[in-house]
């Protein structure tokens, strides 16, 4: 992990993993009586495959990323953890995020005891690339979510180069919704980069939130670290086997064309709304928009069985709602809800 030395702790440098008895050996065998297992012949009495080997070479024919580069965990909220823990020293160090963006960033921060300072985005939720870099002095690590949640937008793989080319701490790019705009994924830098690591999930294009399964994908060296302090046996079987299952069985390119077709429906009808001020540009699942008396407008829909989330508190996000794409039905819902306020 020699590669490593600038960007993770330097405790954690030759950290010993635990050594589980899948880690020792991995060959094939009639009797297994080395994991303390109950005999017991069912689907779930044997230890997942701590690597997830299997679940990592479908990943990796779908996104044409070597599995040397996948890391797999509970959800990209562990993945985002578990990077914290490998690279920052609590009670010491300093992360940034952009703000107005994922809330998680601030959370993992505290959980890890370190410094959060949030980095203002325009009213147009765009950054001055200028502007950010003077503000990262000091930072251990920088999360960047593309497109942003809340708010929609992409920022420019150009100046995400920039950035990764000048700034000394590691670039974490959350790109929980990349797959609704893949050819803009940063993944494409990783090779290049030694202070990159990007995120991606199952749970939004993949409709698989309830399994819990992120990735981080990043140079081998990284996977390897990930590994190395992750808990032993992070996916259970039965999530390896489903997910497995779902990527091969599903047409998710045709899923993700229809929730982009919806998407610009939504969008559409938005725009049409006189009470509706402002539709902010999205390249996700979901749709930022300004309404005077957003909070009432937000009941209504409550009233109506209709739940979208009030974002009005979040910084710049005065009188925003955030919807996600449901399915035709559930957004014609949702217009003809907002057409009758
Ligand atoms: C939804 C979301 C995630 C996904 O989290 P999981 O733990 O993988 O379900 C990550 N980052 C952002 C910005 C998100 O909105």
């Amino acid at each position: 992990m020699e590669q490593l030395k600038n960007y993770i702790r330097e405790d954690l440098l030759d950290v010993r993993p635990y050594e589980s008895a899948r880690h020792e050996f991995t060959g094939t065998a009639n009797v297994w009586l080395d994991a303390n297992e109950n005999p017991l012949a069912t689907d779930y009495n044997r230890y997942p495959d701590p690597f997830q080997s299997d679940l990592k070479a479908v990943i990796s024919g779908l996104k044409n990323i070597p599995t040397e580069r996948l890391f797999l965990g509970n959800g990209s909220d562990e993945v985002l953890d578990l990077i914290l823990r490998l690279t920052c020293q609590p009670y010491k160090d300093t992360v940034a995020a952009l703000d107005p963006s994922y809330g998680m960033y601030e959370v993992l921060a505290t959980l890890n005891a370190l410094n959060y300072r949030k980095i203002a985005l325009n009213e147009r939720f765009e950054w001055n690339i200028d502007a950010v870099k003077a503000q990262l002095e000091g930072v251990k690590v920088f999360f960047i979510c593309r497109p942003n949640n809340p708010t929609g937008n992409l920022f420019p793989l150009d100046d995400l180069r920039t950035l990764l080319q000048q700034f000394k701490g590691v670039l974490v790019v959350d790109e929980a919704y990349i797959d609704f705009c893949p050819e803009a994924s940063a993944a494409a830098l990783v090779a290049g980069f030694p202070n990159l690591v990007v995120v991606q999930t199952l749970s939004k294009a993949y409709g698989m939130a309830g399994l819990r399964i992120g990735m981080a994908i990043a140079r081998p060296e990284w996977v390897a670290a990930l590994n190395a302090i992750k808990p032993p046996y992070n996916i259970s079987s039965l999530t390896q086997q489903t997910a497995l299952e779902l990527l091969r069985s599903s047409d998710w390119s045709t899923i993700r064309a229809n929730i982009i077709r919806e998407r610009e429906r939504l969008e559409a009808a938005l725009k049409a709304s006189s009470k509706v001020t402002k539709v902010f540009p999205s390249e996700a699942n979901f749709i930022l928009f300004r309404i005077p008396q957003a909070s009432a407008v937000y009941n209504y829909l409550t009233e109506q069985g209709i739940v979208v989330r009030n974002r009005s508190s979040q910084f710049n996000c005065a009188d925003t709602l955030r919807i996600t794409v449901g399915t035709a039905e559930e957004n014609t819902r949702f217009i003809n809800a907002l057409n009758n306020y």
